[in-house]
Order: structure tokens, then C-alpha cells, then sequence
């Protein structure tokens, strides 16, 4: 190996690829080993519906989802990358009963600088002719948000992230993590090879408490199952409609190509402990009596069809789940040990990572390089829950109330 690569990371899902490709920006690539067992973004993260959207209430998120827009600017405009952005907007609809939420949402977005405006019900009816006009009073338009694909995206960090001089190196299978006298010494693979580092970036998404736990760094957090559905093409979505939110139910949809993808809020989400997560995700059902997720959906599901009715008698054409990694209070976990010098970890997700990819890379990039940081990390530090046990059933069930907590936005 090229003993200059003395900072892995692991995890080549879109948290790797955004760290490395940041790390390349200011000048480290050549120092960037990225390591992946399976396949660049085969993860989480090509499972997402990757609705891209800055407005939320949470002031550090909204940073972080900034630089994600950031640096798919640079992504597109300096290397020429199509991460598959379609910026149709979003629209936020409510009902009278949720208008101040509504309205303070917007005046606090503005205050950002992202800007949205009202839209008369017919205006918004152009814009997803799917909604029952019956279904909403208020409809603010947020036109600069955006749904990308995922796996483009996470390439194009990951191939830009090359081109600045990082390297990747798959079927690498990292067993652990070394330590001693209180430092990182690199990794150890599971076909028994050891690589030396003084840097060691934990981006193994659901599955980084595996390496995490057992140096003392219990990360807080679980997998939680995200799911969403696509019914068949018809003619009620136009392929240029916008995202729609719909805060009340906690619901969301936008279109896919000449479909329409949807996900509702379910009420008892389904965690599981990642050590019963197998290593290659094909395949694998969270829930054998539920395999299509819609018993869970339960009154989320009937709520639903009072904003969209054609949902009970469309065709569903494609169901896709995967794990997002949700904690207690939503924040994500980004950060170094205060244990153990050179250990860091970027995960978390609450099931909007690639919204917070170029914001999780910048970050990752100035803690590392000792940089002044762009956003206050200490919202992030893993350590915030203290000596904690990720895999107890009741830490478990209080990720997934995370889950069942989290407004669409
Ligand atoms: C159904 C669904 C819908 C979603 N919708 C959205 C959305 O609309 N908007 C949004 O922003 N986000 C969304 N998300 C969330 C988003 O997909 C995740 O936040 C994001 O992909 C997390 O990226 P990651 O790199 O942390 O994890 P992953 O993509 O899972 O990457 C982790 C990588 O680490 C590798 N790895 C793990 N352990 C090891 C090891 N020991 N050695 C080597 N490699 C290892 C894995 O193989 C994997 O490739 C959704 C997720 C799901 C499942």
C-alpha cells in the first residue's frame, strides 16, 4: 500500500464519498484511502428517494443541506458531473389548523436566505395535479429545491474526490480498528491484512457501531427502516411537478419519472439491531410479516388518500426500503473520539443524508485538517449520549420514535 495514505475512511456510501472528495478540495487527496466491501454507494445510499431540500427548522441542518447545494454547484459547473438534479421545487401544503407552522417555517427560511412564496390553489394544482383540492388551504412554494439521484451524486463526489488525488479499494472488508496508547494505528481487513493510518474516518453507515462499540465510541443511534413507494405512470404526474410536503401526516411525494414516489410517516417505524443486519442489503426484509411495508402504514396510509385519493386505486409499481440510521434527538453524529486521537465518525443520518452530504464532507474535512469549522460541531458529538448501549431494545425503540417524530421536511 502506499504508506502516504495514512487517512482511510470507511464507507464508500455518499458520507465516504462527500468526506474524501472535501478532504481532496482542500488539498489532501493524495493522503485518502477510501475502503468498501461491497459496491461504492450499494448502501443506503442508492435506496433513497434523495429529495435535496434546505428548508427545515433546524438551523445547523439547514447549514449542512446548504453546502450539499454548494457542492453539487462545484460538481456540475467546475467538473462537468450530472448528479441528476431535476429542481422542480417543493411545495409545503397544510391545511388552515397548520398555517402558522406553516408561515413560520417560511419567515425563518427567509431569514436564511432561502426563499419560497405563496401559491393560490390553482397554482399549486399545476404544480401536482395529483393533490384533491379539498386536501389544503396553504401552499408555499420553495423553488430552488431539488430531487437528484443518489447513486450520480454519490459517484460524482467519489470520481471527483479521485481526480484530487484519493484512492479507493474495494472488497476491502474492515474488521476493526486499531488502537494503542490511546491512538489510531489503521485498520485491520477482514482477510487478515492490516493497514497503518494516523487518521480513521468511520462512514460505515448502519453498520458503523460494529466497529465503533467495542473501542468505547458507542455511537447513538440505530437502523430504522425508510421506505417509500412508486405507483404506475399516469398522467396526473407531470415529470416536471414539483416535491410535495405535507407536514400534517408526515408525508411526502415527488415524481419519477411520469409515476409518482411517495412515503408517509408510519407510525410505529421498525428499528433493528445492526448486528442482525447482513453485510449485502439485497434481499433483506425488515419486518417477514409486513414484507411491503403497508400494514405498518396503518391510518398513515388512510390519511394519506384524503390528499391523494388515486392512492387506492393506482397500481403500486415498486416498494424500496433501506436503513437509515436515526438518533434520539435527529442530530447527526459527526465528530472525533475524545478517547482516542485520530478516530472520527460521520453518521447518523435521520434519513436525509444525501440533503447533508456536502455539509457532513465539509465538516469532516476542517475537524480533520484542525480547520476553523463552518458550523458549531458540537450539535454533532458522538459522545453527546455518554456511555450508552446502541443495541438495548429500549435505546432501539427510542430511534425509531426518532423516526416517527420527523416532520417531511
Ligand atoms: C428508503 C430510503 C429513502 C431515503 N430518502 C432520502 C431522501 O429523500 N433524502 C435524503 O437526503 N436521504 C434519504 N435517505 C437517507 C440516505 O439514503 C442516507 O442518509 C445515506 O445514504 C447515508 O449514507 P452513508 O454513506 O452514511 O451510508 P451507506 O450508503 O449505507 O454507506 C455505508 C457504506 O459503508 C460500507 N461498509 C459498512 N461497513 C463496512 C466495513 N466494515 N468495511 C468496509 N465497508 C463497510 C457499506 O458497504 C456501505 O457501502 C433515504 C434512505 C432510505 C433507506
Amino acid at each position: 500500500m502506499d504508506s502516504q495514505r495514512d487517512v482511510l475512511v470507511i464507507g464508500g456510501g455518499i458520507f465516504g464519498a462527500a468526506i474524501a472528495w472535501a478532504l481532496g478540495r482542500r488539498g489532501l487527496g493524495q493522503r485518502v484511502l477510501i475502503l468498501e466491501r461491497g459496491q461504492p454507494a450499494g448502501g443506503a445510499t442508492s435506496r433513497a428517494a434523495a429529495l435535496v431540500t434546505m428548508a427545515r427548522d433546524d438551523p445547523a441542518l439547514m447549514a449542512l443541506a446548504k453546502e450539499t447545494f454548494q457542492a453539487m454547484a462545484v460538481l456540475e459547473g467546475e467538473y462537468g458531473e450530472d448528479v441528476g438534479r431535476h429542481t422542480v421545487g417543493a411545495l409545503h401544503v397544510g391545511s388552515a389548523s397548520h398555517a402558522e407552522a406553516l408561515q413560520a417555517r417560511a419567515r425563518h427560511c427567509a431569514s436564511f436566505g432561502i426563499d419560497s412564496h405563496w401559491l393560490d390553489k390553482s397554482q399549486a394544482l399545476a404544480r401536482a395535479p395529483w393533490l384533491a383540492p379539498q386536501s389544503f388551504e396553504l401552499a408555499a412554494f420553495y423553488p430552488d429545491e431539488c430531487f437528484v439521484e443518489p447513486y450520480l451524486l454519490s459517484s460524482a463526489y467519489l470520481r471527483t474526490a479521485t481526480l484530487l488525488g484519493a484512492q479507493v479499494r474495494l472488497s476491502s472488508d474492515v474488521q476493526s480498528i486499531g488502537v494503542m496508547h490511546g491512538r489510531v494505528t489503521g485498520v485491520h481487513l477482514t482477510d487478515g491484512t492490516h493497514l497503518p493510518a494516523s487518521v480513521v474516518i468511520n462512514a460505515a453507515g448502519a453498520w458503523a457501531n460494529l466497529l465503533s462499540t467495542d473501542l468505547g465510541l458507542p455511537l447513538p443511534m440505530a437502523p430504522v427502516r425508510s421506505q417509500y413507494w412508486i405507483t404506475e405512470p399516469a398522467i396526473q404526474f407531470p415529470r416536471d411537478g414539483a416535491i410535495v410536503l405535507i407536514p400534517e401526516i408526515r408525508a411526502y411525494a415527488r415524481p419519477e419519472m411520469g409515476a409518482l414516489l411517495f412515503g408517509v410517516r408510519e407510525k410505529q417505524p421498525v428499528a433493528v439491531n445492526p448486528r442482525h443486519l447482513p453485510k449485502d442489503l439485497t434481499g433483506f426484509v425488515f419486518d417477514p410479516d409486513d414484507a411491503d411495508g403497508w400494514q405498518n402504514l396503518g391510518e398513515g396510509a388512510q390519511s394519506l388518500a384524503d390528499y391523494f385519493p388515486a392512492v387506492n386505486t393506482l397500481g403500486l409499481a415498486h416498494y424500496i426500503t433501506g436503513p437509515s440510521n436515526y438518533t434520539p434527538d435527529g442530530q447527526l453524529i459527526i465528530g472525533a473520539s475524545r478517547a482516542i486521537a485520530g478516530l472520527f465518525v460521520a453518521t447518523g443520518c435521520n434519513g436525509s443524508g444525501i440533503t447533508f452530504s456536502g455539509g457532513v464532507g465539509r465538516l469532516v474535512a476542517e475537524l480533520v485538517s484542525g480547520a476553523p469549522t463552518f458550523v458549531a460541531p458540537e450539535v454533532f458529538d458522538p459522545q453527546r449520549y455518554g456511555d450508552i448501549d446502541p443495541y438495548a431494545v429500549d435505546f432501539l425503540a427510542s430511534c425509531a420514535a426518532a423516526r416517527a417524530m420527523k416532520s417531511s421536511g
